[in-house]
């Protein structure tokens, strides 16, 4: 490792934490993934990563979290998990456990905030200043950057749980264990599986088009709310149902349904508007790079 000062980044995910340390995709000059344990266990097995491979240089952290998060700097739990379904883990400090142990810069944001700042910076999303990244896996989740800077205020925005009209024919009751029948409740992962008695991998045939259309729906559903309300210029999507085959074209056809002509603009139609993400999942590691070259400036 060369003499210069690095970054270390964190995405600390609910069922795995990926450290890197480097200052950017190309440029990653360590990292490890361990799964998410006990908090202490956990947060203590990246102390020892970035102690034993940062040799002192580390110049700030950042830490792209699972949630929720509390992110309000002036408030006693900044940095904090919040009341979270994974156990053991509401109430954890993770900003104040990092900084006590490393005693650096720390920035601090959602996995997803984390994941759209590196699509901004390296990915699909370069150069823009207001856009969102859809995540759609065991979970579903969107990040978004407004104005060149992470939107949250009193927390963070939760627009996985939206509220999207039930696809015609689909009985499936959505499976959110707050809402139900929100965007992630009918279209993450786990509802394929539930809606289908399968992955979504193992579907073919007339039932696998039947899911991807489903799919396309809600997505599309749910993304004409965060066009309306956030005004992004682009849309990424990334996660493992993300790669259903074709699905992405049809989230993009059916937005243009949704959206009916208005406000009309030409850039809503385009195949620039909604696109796959491009770092994989290295966006919300080196989006954490990204928090902490923030922090330290
Ligand atoms: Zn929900």
């Amino acid at each position: 490792m060369s003499g210069q000062p690095v970054f270390g980044g964190i995405e600390a995910g609910g069922t795995k934490f990926v450290c890197v340390i480097g200052t950017g995709p190309e440029d990653i000059r360590a990292r490890t993934r361990f799964p998410t344990t006990e908090p202490e266990e956990t947060l203590q097995r990246a102390v020892d990563f970035f102690r034993e491979h940062a040799h002192g240089r580390l110049h700030a952290l950042g830490i792209a979290s699972f949630g929720p998060v509390e992110l309000r700097r002036n408030h006693p739990d900044y940095g904090h998990i919040t009341i979270t379904p994974k156990p053991r883990w509401s109430g954890t400090d993770i900003v104040g456990y990092l900084r006590t142990a490393l005693d650096v810069r720390i920035g601090f944001d959602t996995d997803v905030n984390g994941a759209a700042l590196g699509e901004g910076r390296w990915g699909a999303a370069r150069g823009l200043g207001t856009f969102v990244y859809m995540t759609v896996g065991t979970g579903l989740g969107v990040g978004s950057v407004v104005g060149g800077g992470t939107a949250h205020g009193l927390v963070h925005p939760e627009m996985g749980h939206v509220s999207v009209p039930r696809q015609p024919g689909d009985a499936f009751p959505g499976r959110c264990p707050f809402h139900g029948d929100c965007l992630e409740g009918m279209a993450a992962g786990p509802a394929i599986e539930e809606r289908w008695g399968r992955r979504g991998e193992e579907l073919t045939g007339g039932e696998l088009d039947l899911a991807i259309d489903i799919e396309a729906g809600y997505l599309a559903a749910g993304l004409r709310n965060i066009v309306y309300t956030i005004a992004p210029e682009r849309i990424v999507i990334g996660g493992g149902v993300a790669k259903m085959p074709g699905l992405i074209p049809r989230v993009r056809r059916r937005l243009i349904e949704n959206l009916a002509g208005y406000p009309g603009l030409p850039e809503h139609s385009s195949d620039e508007f909604v696109v796959p993400a491009a770092l994989g999942d290295m966006a919300g590691p080196v989006g954490a790079l990204v928090l902490a070259d923030l922090a330290a400036n």
